[in-house]
């Protein structure tokens, strides 16, 4: 019946080039994906218990990269291992009705329960009477509109902060149309991050050489722009060694927060002047912000530090983009194709990573080339889906819910390939 196709059980095969238009045929094809949440969803019983729901995932062979969220909140002896912080974290953040929804009198049609999430479709039948469908989804975590940013912060970036002085590349993306909450999720987040580093390069890892540096560019219409240097232009390349290497991109060493606050918001308005107006301009960007840690030799400051680890924090395009390919205006149609195949590329490369194959398909996209060196070795990934809770949005946050979804039932691959 078609819910998992044989480009799904091999990720690694695809050539991403020639798949263009598949993040586009996914949002054309509502009724397959959601038959692989429904699937996942019988499955698992009690969403309220999240034993059931990790038990689940023991079954499928993820269980070691899952461990339960209270465990990680409450252990003090081993928080600090990678092994102990999830491989992958899908979460899902709910924003709540805004102003203009509400006076359109739309609906809150999103419905969650711990990490449970159902969406109540209103739908027309043939005789043009109403129905509700219901689209029901299970993530890692499901983040309601009362949720805080602190506590997005906790539950996302929080416990993999310690494990960038580990040699770790950690990578946290927020995915959603544009309005859905993406910059309100995002922004806070680099900061909270810094401070908690800071406090760590003070404290437990005090006088041993460790650095922190900011960067923050931007990818638009594939081309690379320095948001800390009047959007200058960029060059990518490949050392030797295969490192990537993004060229003339300033790197400040930071060692207090007031700077690095100072940093991102210049950054972040950086960002939003182009000159199609603010939100135009950012909804047809990624903004990646990292966090490099970086570790010198005690009493040798002629050689340069080594990385040690990074910290990326990346406000994706909105994802109603990749869909812009049909229209009039041929920027906004090549735009609206390099979203989509970067969207798509992000996906795959973060099935790889879980499916720990050697191939990581990384070529298939400026954004995931840019990310190539956090998509090898020892790496995290949070992915942050976020959605409108309206009516008016459903097609919309049921695109976003199918990719989230999708980028977290990698463990199919997994098994097939076994
Ligand atoms: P995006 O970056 O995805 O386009 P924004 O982050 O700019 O969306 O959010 C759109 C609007 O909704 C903004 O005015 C923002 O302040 C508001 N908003 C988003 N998420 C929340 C939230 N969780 N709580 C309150 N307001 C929010
Ligand atoms: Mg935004």
């Amino acid at each position: 019946d078609g819910q998992v196709s044989p480009n799904e059980l091999s990720p690694g095969l695809l050539d991403l080039h020639s798949f263009d238009t598949e993040l586009l045929s996914e949002m054309e094809a509502p009724s397959t994906f959601n038959a692989l949440s429904m699937d996942q969803f019988a499955r698992g019983t009690s969403f309220g218990d999240p034993e059931t729901y990790f038990g689940y995932g023991k079954q499928s062979g993820r269980a070691r990269e899952l461990p339960d969220i209270n465990v990680m909140k409450s252990s003090t002896t081993d928080k600090d291992k990678p092994n102990n912080v999830a491989k992958i974290k899908v979460v899902v953040r709910k924003r709540p009705l805004n102003k203009k929804e509400l006076t359109k009198n739309e609906e809150d049609i999103i419905q969650t329960q711990s990490n449970y999430l159902a969406v109540h479709e209103t739908k027309l039948k043939v005789d043009l009477t109403e129905y509700v469908e219901k689209h029901e989804f299970v993530f890692d975590a499901v983040l309601n509109e009362e949720v805080s940013n602190d506590e997005v912060y906790q539950e996302t970036v929080e416990p993999i902060v310690p494990i960038i002085f580990q040699q770790t590349k950690a990578t946290c993306f927020a995915y959603g149309q544009t309005g859905s909450g993406k910059t309100y999720t995002m922004k806070p987040l680099p900061l909270k991050a810094s401070r908690d580093i800071l406090r760590l390069m003070n404290h437990t890892y005090r006088n041993q050489g460790f650095q922190l540096f900011v960067s923050f560019f931007e990818i638009y219409g594939g081309k690379l722009f320095d948001l800390l240097n009047e959007r200058k232009k960029l060059f990518m390349r490949e050392d030797g060694k295969k490192q990537v290497c993004i060229v003339g991109l300033d790197e400040y060493r930071v060692s207090d927060v007031e700077t690095i606050k100072e940093l991102i918001e210049k950054g972040n308005a950086t960002r939003s002047t182009g000159t199609t107006g603010a939100n135009e301009e950012s909804s047809r960007s990624h903004a990646i912000l990292q966090l490099a840690i970086k570790r010198s030799v005690i009493g040798n400051n002629s050689k340069p530090p080594k990385p040690v680890g990074k910290l990326s924090f990346i406000d994706l395009a909105g994802s109603e983009r990749g869909a812009d390919t049909t229209d009039n205006d041929k920027q906004t149609r090549t735009e609206g194709a390099e979203i989509n195949k970067s969207l798509l590329a992000l996906k795959e490369c973060i099935r790889a990573l879980d499916n720990d194959q050697n191939h990581i398909p990384f070529r298939g996209s400026k954004l995931t080339e840019v990310l190539r060196d956090s998509f090898v070795g020892n790496s995290r990934t949070v992915m942050i889906s976020c959605i409108s809770p309206s009516s008016g949005s459903s097609e919309h946050t049921l695109n976003t819910l199918r990719y989230a979804d999708r980028v977290k039932s990698l463990s199919k691959g997994g098994i097939s390939k076994k």
